[in-house]
Parts: structure tokens; sequence; C-alpha cells
């Protein structure tokens, strides 16, 4: 009797591990495909971005980064799909494709300092944070930004540091930063973020009028005399960078 009961309770608790075992499993293969995905995008896009492939640390952080962690609870299931989702407070999180991208635009390095402005979610973080030394970034809703930074702690992002606030003004304490990523519209490139970023730095950047529907996601790089070049690679739509009144 007493093994009988033994070995239910051992058949059950395989049963239990077994379940969180495929769960686990599933996200893994949709993220897998996810990343699939996100390569047969860049190959796609080539001709406006110049980069037929991604870089393969970019792609490694896609293909480990836990997306639906970050997406709101009944959205776990279509975490993994190519598109961005609502996040609360009338925000989202970006498409996979275009993190990654802005990620590889970046061109991130191990031992890199990045601004990311809008938190958001904090999945971009999460990406800039497996490729680079230290990540600072900055959201202006504060329930936004406090439930990032739990999130992000609790999944071990020591080397991310959040801040709620407006990010046109950037980061001044953490400057100069080797690469500044924005994820929220301005009409304008915000002179406070050209002026934090390092000498042969790079900011990724969508840049559009408010209300016109659509940017032109930019690629500025400043060069050793503190001059910028500007790169324009591709129509993409954020929402608008907000001001602090
Ligand atoms: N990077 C995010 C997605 C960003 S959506 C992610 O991976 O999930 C754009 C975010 O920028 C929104 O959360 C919005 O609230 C924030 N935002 C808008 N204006 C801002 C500003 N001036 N400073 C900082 N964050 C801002």
């Amino acid at each position: 009797m007493l093994t009988r009961r033994r070995c239910l309770e051992a058949s059950c608790a395989a049963l239990l591990t077994s379940g969180v075992v495929g769960a686990q499993d599933a996200f893994a293969e949709r993220r897998e495909r996810l990343a699939r995905e996100i390569e047969r995008d860049a190959r796609a896009t080539a001709e406006y971005t110049g980069r037929s492939a991604l870089a393969a640390n970019v792609m490694a952080a896609i293909r480990k980064v836990p997306r639906h962690r970050f997406v709101p609870a009944q959205y776990e299931a279509v975490a993994y799909d190519n598109r961005p989702l609502p996040i609360g407070e009338g925000q989202t999180i970006s498409q996979p494709f275009i993190v990654a991208l802005m990620t590889d635009l970046a061109v991130p390095k191990k031992s890199d300092v990045v601004l990311e402005v809008g938190t958001g979610s904090g999945y971009q973080a999460a990406v800039l944070a497996e490729c680079v030394a230290r990540v600072y970034t900055i959201e202006i809703v504060p329930k936004l930004g406090e439930r990032a930074a739990a999130l992000l702690k609790q999944l071990g992002y020591s080397n991310v540091e959040t801040r709620i606030g407006d990010g046109y003004l950037g980061w001044p304490e953490a400057a100069p930063f080797d690469a500044v990523v924005v994820t929220a519209a301005p009409d304008h490139v915000p002179q406070p973020l050209i002026d934090q970023l390092r000498a042969g730095g790079r900011m990724v950047i969508p840049v559009g009028e408010q209300g016109s529907g659509g940017q032109d996601l930019l690629v500025i790089e400043k060069s050793s005399d503190g001059k910028t070049v500007n790169r324009s690679v591709l129509p993409v739509r954020f929402v608008p960078l907000r001001r602090e009144r």
C-alpha cells in the first residue's frame, strides 16, 4: 500500500516537472522560430539597412531573453510573434525585428556603456544588457518604469540602471555613452543626447513630425572631431517622445 502511494506520488511529481519543462520548451521553441523570422526579415530589408545578417551577439541575445516575461500575462501565448504588443498606459513593446535591428545598428560591444530612452517593458534594455557592460534606461511613465525595474532585477540583469524621468535630457552623470538607443519618437534629435554621445559613438533614433504617423529610423554617428553624420535606415512607427511639463 505504502509502496503504491509512493509510486503515485513519484509519478505526480514527474508529471508536474514535465509540465514545467514542457512550458519552458514551448517558449524556447517559439523563441527559436522568432529568431529565424528576424533573420529572414533582416535579409528582406538588407537593401535599406545595409545589414543582411544581424551580429551574432545580437541574435544570441534574442535567443536568450524571455520576451514572454516582458508582456502582460494575457499576451504570453503570442509573446514570440514578430509584432508589437500593448504593455499598458497606452504604450507598446516594439516588434522584435525592430528591437534586434536597432540593437544591431548600435553595434554593441562587451565593454560598452549604453543609454536607452523609453524603458517601456524593459525588453530592449535586457537585449542590450546581454551585449554590453552597462545599460542606463529612462522611462517617463512611473508605473512602467517601476514595473520594468522590478522585472529586470528579478531576471538578474544587475548591469541595468533604471530611472524615471524625461529621457530627452539624457543621463548626464553617466555620460558619455558608446551608444544611445531611443525607442520613442521625437520630432527632432535631442541636443542633450548628441552631447552625451562619445566621439566614435552611435545613436539609433526614430525621428518624425508628431501626428504624421511614421518616422525615419536614423543612425547618427559622431566622429572624433564631434561632428555628426545622419543616415536614414527605414520607415518606422513609434509612440511619440513625450516631454515633462
Ligand atoms: N523599449 C521599450 C518600448 C518602448 S515604447 C520596450 O522594449 O518595451 C516607448 C516608451 O517610451 C514608452 O514606455 C513611453 O512611455 C516612453 N517615453 C515616451 N517619452 C519619453 C521620454 N521623454 N522619456 C523617457 N521615456 C519616454
